[in-house]
């Protein structure tokens, strides 16, 4: 296979080889099933719960507040829905305009079933407004979901600040923490969120596994309903290599991240402080704000970031574009959108997210080849400007 340049980790990450490693039993000789009643069962059952004292270890919660679920879609599904679904007088929802379509889609799927729905904004540096957030926390909402770390740009929301003021209005608080968790540290005993989602493929544990945070007393119904597994919260055999995966991450997470943390951030930072310094009209979204340390998203003005993507991609180079090309039209972030970038950044936008296995030598070739792609695509660009 191609060597390639992974700059992309909030896309996906590298299932980490001690990840691996401690999954492959139970996909070959442990197969049993942890429901069982005889001990080759019973003694895997013993694994999921050590998984789930080990993901609870790292947000420093109890392990009977974990629920394991496929993804982080389904768990901000289940937080969402499943508040609504227990939820008697109130049904509306308040959400903010840069959530991951998770979120959005989900919310704004509820909206079409009569929820009403408060989509709060951001400002140019992708901080949240918390004087609309505050207007919004009316008698009939249900539940107010905000994300902790935004995927596109790393902004971070001020989550124990967020989850206070919505507290106090008697309302329960989720927060999509799927690209936080892993990269910055989480203390559910300081922060009052009642949920919080994450997801295993974005921590060095393979896609198909996730796990929602639902805090003692708060009030849920199943969204996933069948067997009587998660105690009875969420039905569905449960995934054991995968959990059992997503449970050493989380080990792996909470031993490392901290000096892993600062090499990430040190190489993030050098990238875009390069890349702004060698591309001229260039711009880091988000920039002024508290970031994810992994993430940058750096606009290029005047030109296209489908065809910067594409031509990095011959040189291996893996990156994202803040548009998502859907259905054959090309739609700008709605994220960048929400920030108010103007046009000509909007559509030059790359987000670059890194993680731990990357070199400084990789940061190093970007810093070399990607200023003169910028060159020859503006040197052709539609908008005239040859910089
Ligand atoms: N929430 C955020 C913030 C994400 O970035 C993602 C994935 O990119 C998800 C939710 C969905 O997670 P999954 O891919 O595990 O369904």
């Amino acid at each position: 296979m191609k060597e390639v340049v992974y700059l992309d980790n909030n896309a996906t990450t590298r299932p980490a080889p001690e990840v691996v490693e401690a999954m492959m039993p139970y996909l070959t000789e442990r197969y049993g099933n942890p429901s069982s009643i005889y001990s080759f069962g019973g003694d895997v059952k013993k694994e999921v719960d050590k998984a789930r004292a080990q993901v609870a270890a790292l947000l420093n919660c109890s392990p009977e507040e974990i629920i394991f679920t496929s993804c982080g879609t389904e768990s901000d599904n289940m937080a969402v829905r499943g508040r609504l679904l227990a939820s008697k007088e109130r049904s509306a929802i308040v959400t903010t305009k840069v959530e991951h379509p998770a979120i959005l889609n989900t919310c704004r799927s509820l909206k079409t079933h009569g929820s009403r729905v408060e989509e709060v904004g951001v400002n140019y540096d992708g901080a949240l407004d918390m004087e609309q957030l505050k207007g919004s926390l009316l008698s009939d909402v249900a539940i107010a979901s905000v994300m902790w770390g935004n995927n596109e740009t790393g902004v971070i929301f001020p989550i124990a600040k967020i989850a206070e003021m919505v507290k106090e209005k008697g309302i329960v608080m989720h927060t999509d923490a799927v690209q936080a968790v892993g990269k910055v540290p989480i203390d559910l005993a300081k922060v009052p969120v009642d949920m919080l989602s994450l997801s295993g493929h974005k921590l060095h544990a393979p896609k198909g596994i996730g796990a929602l945070f639902v805090r003692k007393g708060t009030k849920i119904a199943p969204y996933m309903t069948g067997g009587h597994q998660e105690s009875n919260r969420r039905g569905g055999t449960e995934n054991v290599p995968y959990i059992v995966g997503l449970g050493k991450a989380c080990e792996l997470a909470m031993n490392e991240m901290e000096g892993q943390v600062k090499k990430i951030s040190t190489m993030r930072d050098r990238l875009e402080r390069e890349l702004l310094r060698l591309c001229p009209n260039t711009t880091s979204n988000g920039a002024n704000s508290e970031r994810l340390p992994n993430t940058t998203n750096i606009s290029f003005q005047y030109v296209e970031g489908e065809a910067i993507l594409l031509l990095m991609n011959e040189l291996g180079i893996c990156a994202s574009s803040g548009s998502a090309c859907t259905s054959g039209s090309l739609d700008p972030s709605h994220v960048l959108k929400a920030m108010d970038i103007p046009f000509t950044l909007l559509h030059g936008s790359i987000r670059f997210s890194l993680s731990h296995y990357n070199t400084e030598e990789e940061i190093d070739l970007v810093i070399k080849e990607l200023p003169p792609i910028i060159k020859r695509l503006r040197d052709i660009s539609p908008f005239g400007r040859a910089d």
